[in-house]
């Protein structure tokens, strides 16, 4: 791909936008921020809330407290589910617990465990593309397992077997590569002609929009860094997704701290984005971080705006609004 370059010799940052938190990490975090305002720390929170160490970091000095598992949780507390989606299992665990859960699940991970759950009713047997041993697949796959198997890239395509290949549908993980994707989802259809496609796309905005994003400014760069953490499956598609769209070298840091001076060797160019679990800060501190050594003209590379919301979880707005109504009637 032909490189967008620099007037000669000038040191650029492209950043990318969107970048960053989506609507369903941004929700999840004040979930847990405002959990532990209302109710006071302890407040446990099932896995990481989102896949970033500085997040997950700044919420335990507040008080939070990440456990692996729902049975960690003493009797009588309040544990909030993190966004990447839990089993109907782990909530029949809370019940037993006596625990007050708050589920944070993104909406659209929700929609596509309904998805799930329709299917199963139907009898379809379930082709889920997603990275096994991925939160978000455990929980997806909880919804129906006996229904749903794993499709872990185009690879694996062989390995699927079905009861009925005209009862075959195809759901997604959320936070994939949009063209793998499309390219696993074509080799099934190879092999089942009258695959089922999902009513609307499984791979949400926030991924789209940013892998959009990740490669117009990878096409202008010689040097691409993501912020995000090793465990967050978007920031590594980024990464990849940087790669094919024409980046030489594309790393994913968790801070500046994690960058390397010899990445910046016989570059102009360096793009920069972050995952949908970064929030801004870390991205400010790369920047000035380049700044320090020369790459302080920034532009923004914006193909597409963002402006999703999510309402915050249903027990948490009936807990504030019965606060809110007391408070008023107080006086
Ligand atoms: S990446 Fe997408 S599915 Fe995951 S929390 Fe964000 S908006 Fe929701």
């Amino acid at each position: 791909m032909e490189r967008m370059t620099a007037p000669t010799g000038r040191r650029r940052v492209l950043l990318a936008a969107p970048r960053g938190y989506c609507a369903g990490v941004d929700r999840a975090v004040i979930a847990v921020e405002k959990a532990l305002e209302q109710y006071g720390p302890p407040i446990y929170v099932r896995h990481e809330i989102v896949h970033n160490k500085y997040v997950v970091q700044t919420l335990e000095r507040k008080g939070a407290i990440f456990v692996e598992e729902t049975s960690e949780v003493p009797p009588g507390e309040i544990v909030i589910f993190s966004a990447h989606g839990v089993a109907p299992e782990v909530h029949r665990e809370a019940e037993r617990g006596r625990l007050a859960s708050i589920d944070a699940t993104c909406p659209l991970v929700t929609k596509v465990h309904k998805e799930a759950v329709r299917y199963a009713r139907e009898d379809y047997d379930i082709l889920l593309i997603g990275h096994e041993g991925h939160e978000e697949v455990i929980g997806t796959s909880g919804e129906a397992p006996e229904h749903i198997q794993l499709v872990d890239g185009p690879q694996d395509v062989a390995n699927v077997q079905v009861r009925d290949p005209d009862r075959v549908v195809w759901l997604s993980q959320t936070t994939l590569s949009v063209d793998e994707t499309m390219e696993t989802v074509d080799g099934l259809k190879q092999r089942f002609p009258n695959l089922l496609s999902p009513p609307s796309d499984d791979i949400c905005y926030a991924t789209q929009n940013r892998q959009t994003a990740i490669k117009q400014v990878a096409a202008g760069s010689e040097l691409v860094l993501v912020v995000g953490s090793r465990n967050s499956s978007n920031s590594n598609r980024m990464v990849e997704v940087a790669l094919g769209a024409g980046a030489d070298a594309a790393y994913l840091v968790d801070n500046a701290s994690e960058i390397d001076e010899s990445w910046l060797e016989g570059v102009t160019t360096v793009g920069l984005s972050s995952g949908a679990s970064v929030p801004e800060v870390l991205v400010e501190e790369v920047l000035a971080w380049l700044t320090e050594r020369g790459w302080a003209d920034v532009e923004l590379v914006q193909p597409v705006a963002e402006h999703i919301q999510f309402s915050l979880p249903k027990e948490l707005r009936r807990d504030l609004r019965a606060e809110a109504a007391a408070r008023a009637a107080a006086g």
